[in-house]
């Protein structure tokens, strides 16, 4: 019979596995155990729903046996089983969640990234190569009469005929590798082994797994082990771990059950376990990852909980369980009041999940504030994975909901050389003579610092946020005020600093400087609504400020964002320092020739722009400008 072969990137992952350098390659069983509850929750909630009669929750189990001759170990459900054309669909395509990240040539510098992408998509069936030479799949699926038997050595492909089994389920048969230098495969024929496993990984399966300890291998153990494994052939304790008591279940096991259903490499950051009766009763065990997945900004990334109803599941994301500011969050909810039979539809209007919703958003939301107050190191890594999402709803819905976010939300500031602080931090260190909370805008910290619209805020020795991320100023503009302060931008027209004298002096100046102004502004040609006498300059010739809704960081922002059609574009003004020498100089050859000052003017708006962070608009004639003037 000729081979079929695995499509294009399971190949890949396959080489992966087999040639891996995994060190924790005795994940297999969970990942195959798990496959196999996930096949009689299945069976399980389709004999609930369709009414089917004669299957009993109680049937269902997962057998585990070993031959240590033939070096085979078997892994058998009865759960739902699977058709022909199911075994070539499921186990001859990687699971769609990472399809299209194995691009990549296999060396084995590269490998290492690998294995932290498996990690994260879990590979689950395709691990059992990590251990095996050769694997066969035996599947009937339930209400079909064929049983059907899968296949494979590895990379060359798969077969697949036709076979007896008895009954619907599958049975996994691996032919483990042999023994090397670094490896002893034949420990998983090893029954003591085996049962530590399933107990490490896979003892919150609510099915019993159950294998039989032959005699000699009883033998083996000490008096107490023979007595206990003689007894106990069920390995698992079969309660999920969210419906045992908090006191009965360690950090390490609330991490392990996270890695193990979320495909995380990493320990989660944040665990939340949160029970409640009355207007709604559930179980819900939330996790925050330490890091954002790989996909976490894509479209394949999938928000939502696990939704159980009595601890049967539902459905696999819920999206309606987590505002979208939180869609960073992984978990369950377990609820008594939800009908099985609920649809999706159905859902969308459910009272009860509203209720979850709104009481789970509000014990996230507390958490973090406890983990900003008492773990500030540890919310600072969470800000670094997530913060953008958090920021993202403050000003989403219109700013709906600014006002109740804005307590979680973190700045860079000049107050520690640019390290974090929340607002509350900031306003508590204003002058009493402050007026607003400044903030200004660019690529970095220290960019900023060395912007020129800093100078005089700087030198009142308030305080500056500065925003680096593009969400930022959205951010700021739409929460608009904190504990009652406006933010205010340090371009912005108006700094509330300068004293009545101040703005006289100011507007004497541009009366003064009319005519210049107005002729650097023609020079300029429409690039700036105005030429102005700047308050805000000390050591720089000149700035670059914005008039009206659109500032210069929101341009670059949306710029990017929209096609060129439609670009908004700010409405500059051009700043100058009239105490800076050049200005002297200006009004000098001014006052000599006005045709003079049109190359000046345009150097110095194309040195602002550049100060700004944005291009020249045509850098061939900036640079020749400078030469000419060299
Ligand atoms: P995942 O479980 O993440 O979807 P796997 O590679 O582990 O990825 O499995 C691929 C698919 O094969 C599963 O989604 C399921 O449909 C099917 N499958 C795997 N193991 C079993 C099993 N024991 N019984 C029925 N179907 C299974």
């Amino acid at each position: 019979m000729a081979k079929r072969q695995f499509k294009a990137e399971s190949k890949r992952l396959l080489d992966l596995m087999i040639n891996s350098i995994y060190t924790n390659k005795e994940i297999f069983l969970r990942e195959l155990i798990s496959n196999a509850s996930d096949a009689m929750d299945k069976l399980y909630y389709k004999s609930l729903t369709d009414n089917i009669t004669g299957l009993s929750r109680t049937d269902f189990s997962i057998e585990i046996s070993v031959d240590e001759d033939a070096r085979t170990l078997t892994i058998s459900d009865n759960g739902i089983g699977m058709t022909k054309d199911e075994l070539a669909d499921n186990l001859g395509t990687i699971a769609k969640s990472g399809s299209g990240l194995f691009k990549a040539d296999a060396d084995d510098e590269k490998a290492a990234e690998d294995i932290d992408i498996i990690g994260q998509f879990g590979v689950g069936f395709y691990s059992a190569f990590m251990v095996s030479q050769k694997v066969e799949v035996l599947s009937k699926a339930f209400g079909e009469d064929q049983a059907w038997l899968w296949t494979s050595t590895g990379a060359d492909g798969y077969t697949i005929k036709e076979a007896e089994r008895d009954g619907h389920g599958t049975t996994i048969t691996m032919t483990l590798k042999e023994d090397t230098d670094d490896e002893r495969y034949s420990r998983y024929l090893d029954e003591f082994e085996l049962r530590r496993l399933v107990k490490r990984y896979s003892d919150y399966i609510r099915y019993p797994i159950r294998m039989e300890c032959t005699e000699a291998k009883l033998k083996e153990g000490t008096e107490d082990e023979y007595e206990k494994y003689k007894e106990v052939k069920v390995l698992n304790t079969m309660s999920p771990i969210w419906k045992k008591q908090k006191s009965e279940v360690t950090d390490e096991e609330y991490a392990n059950f996270y890695k193990d259903t979320f495909y995380d490499a990493n320990d989660p950051l944040l665990t939340i376990r949160s029970s409640t009766e009355g207007a709604a009763t559930y179980t819900a065990l939330l996790f925050v990852p330490a890091k954002a997945p790989m996909n976490f900004y894509s479209k394949d990334y999938e928000v939502g909980l696990k939704l159980y109803a009595s601890g049967v599941m539902i459905m696999e994301n819920c999206k309606e369980l987590l505002p979208e500011w939180f869609r960073f969050v992984r978990g369950l909810v377990d609820s008594e009041d939800l009908s099985l039979n609920i649809s999706r539809e159905m859902l969308q209007q459910d009272r009860q999940l509203q209720v979850i919703e709104k009481r789970l958003e509000k014990k996230i939301h507390d958490e973090l504030k406890t983990m900003l107050r008492k773990d500030r190191e540890k919310y600072e890594q969470f800000w670094d994975a997530f913060g953008i999402q958090i920021k993202y709803g403050t000003y989403a819905d219109y700013g709906m909901h600014g006002r109740e976010l804005s307590d979680l939300v973190l700045f860079r500031s000049s107050f520690e050389d640019g390290k974090y602080t929340t607002l509350d931090d900031y306003v508590s260190r204003m002058k009493e003579d402050q007026k607003y909370i400044y903030y200004a805008c660019g690529e970095t910290p220290e960019k900023i610092a060395q912007l020129p619209q800093t100078e005089l805020v700087a030198d009142k020795g308030y305080e500056i946020l500065y925003l680096t991320e593009d969400v930022d100023e959205f951010c700021v503009r739409t929460l608009f005020v904190y504990d009652e302060k406006e933010f205010r931008s340090v371009s912005d027209d108006d700094l509330g600093l300068e004293t009545e004298e101040d703005k006289e002096a100011l507007q004497k100046k541009d009366e003064e400087n009319k005519n210049l102004f107005q002729a650097m502004k023609e020079a300029l040609g429409g690039k700036v609504t105005a030429v102005k006498a700047s308050n805000r300059l000390k050591s720089h010739p000149v700035c670059l400020s914005s008039e009206g809704g659109i500032s210069i960081e929101m341009e670059k922002v949306l710029s990017q964002q929209m096609n060129a059609d439609n670009r908004v574009k700010a409405q500059k003004v051009l700043e100058v320092n009239t105490e800076h020498p050049i200005f002297e100089k200006l009004q000098a050859l001014y006052t000599d020739d006005p045709t003079k000052i049109f190359d000046y003017a345009e150097l110095l708006y194309d040195q602002a722009l550049l100060i700004e962070g944005l291009p020249v608009e045509d850098p061939v004639r900036f640079s020749n400008l400078i030469c000419d003037l060299m």
